[in-house]
């Protein structure tokens, strides 16, 4: 991302608390009670995407935090909840896309392309290492790599007023 002008850093807080985004593994609820606010919602955890619930500042609209629930345990077959669990890369695929919507763009901002796609599509692999996740539809190649195209780079960028919208340009394709 720090290639498209926009730096991210990831620094783990010392507690929960004074957190800005709260990730939890989930299996079947995704829960969470902060000030006045409490949520709770059936969850798939043996699906292949996530779920994040950003809360605002009631006084100034800010975002204020992040609840990210990411599934405990993905499987290749969602159809199928004794089928093998899904391999590391697409638990980290799965967890990129919803730091992304942490960070800002919402569901309506999803793309066919790249890691904030929706859906994506597993490639089973012969061990759980060799798995993959690729957007669905042909548009977009197997991560990792993890990559955003301009369209995601830039509704971060709106997020981030303060990085500048500046255009981005999509490489050329070889
Ligand atoms: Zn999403």
């Amino acid at each position: 991302m720090t290639r498209h002008g926009i730096k991210l850093t990831l620094s783990k807080g010392d507690k929960a608390i004074t957190a800005r985004v709260i990730v939890e593994a989930a299996t079947d609820q995704a829960s969470f009670s902060w000030d006045n606010v409490s949520y709770s919602k059936a969850f798939d955890g043996a699906g292949l995407h996530g779920l994040t619930v950003p809360l605002k500042d009631p006084k100034d609209g800010t975002r204020e935090r992040a609840y990210v629930f990411v599934p405990a345990t993905p499987r290749i077959d969602i159809t199928n909840k004794t089928s093998r669990e899904a391999g590391r890369d697409v638990r980290v695929f799965i967890l990129v896309h919803e730091f992304i919507h942490a960070a800002g763009p919402d569901n309506d901002e999803h793309t066919l392309e790249d890691v904030f796609c929706y859906p994506g599509e597993i490639v089973k692999g012969d061990t759980a290492a060799a798995d993959r996740l690729k957007p669905w539809g042909g548009l977009g190649k197997e991560m990792p790599p993890y990559y955003l195209i301009c369209k995601t780079v830039t509704n971060l960028r709106k997020a981030w007023q303060s990085t500048g919208v500046g255009e981005c340009k999509t490489e050329e394709k070889k």
